[in-house]
């Protein structure tokens, strides 16, 4: 039986259908929903920039980053305006955290009573495989797509790895 559900997110779209898919099945099974986010390793500019639908998000980690000014809609600016890794490193962390509250209050809404959450560094694919490992989840739900710039109809690169590599059940929602 299927008791332990992982959900990947990047904070994505395509994520958070996934988010919405596993709290329903961690509902409806009566089983244990983890949401686990693997640090977004990209130097400013690139996969951020593009977290449009999640601007809010960049906003609220803009916080942790006081000195430098966020104006909606220029996310591109806002981060080459970042200087230092470690302005960079505590932005990224904020947004970790934010991605996975923002996924729990998801889940929660959709009746999943209070997940777990892991925010992780490492290589995006072998750190959800691991993390999934060490929990003995028997199920992996994740986006087809997250982030990434890609066409539509090409898989991502995490989700293919995932799907290629997991030792227990996968879904990839569409
Ligand atoms: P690519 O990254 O190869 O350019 P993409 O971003 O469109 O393409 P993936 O990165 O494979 O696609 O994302 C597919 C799914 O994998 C996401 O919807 C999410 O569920 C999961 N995922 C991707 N990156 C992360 C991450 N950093 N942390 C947690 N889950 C992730
Ligand atoms: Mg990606």
């Amino acid at each position: 039986m299927t008791r332990k559900i992982l959900v990947a997110t990047d904070g994505s779209e395509h994520a958070d259908r996934a988010v919405d898919l596993a709290a329903e099945m961690a509902v409806k099974m009566e089983g244990e929903l983890t949401i686990v986010h693997v640090l977004i390793e990209d130097r400013p500019g690139d996969q951020w920039t593009r977290l449009a639908e999640s601007e809010h998000l960049v906003r609220q980690a803009a916080q942790q980053a006081p000195k430098i000014e966020y104006v909606p809609g220029q996310l591109a600016h806002f981060f080459s305006r970042i200087q230092s890794t470690e302005e960079h490193d505590r932005l990224v962390a904020a947004m970790g955290d934010l991605i996975v509250d923002r996924a729990a209050r998801r889940a929660q809404k959709a009746g999943a009573g209070k997940p777990e959450t892991k925010v992780l560094a490492g290589d995006y694919a072998s750190t959800i495989l691991e993390a999934a490992d060490k929990l003995g989840a028997d199920m992996i739900v994740m986006g087809r797509r997250g982030l990434g710039p890609l066409k539509k109809l090409v898989q991502g690169s995490v989700s293919s790895k995932i799907n290629d590599h997991a030792a227990c059940t996968v879904v990839t929602v569409r």
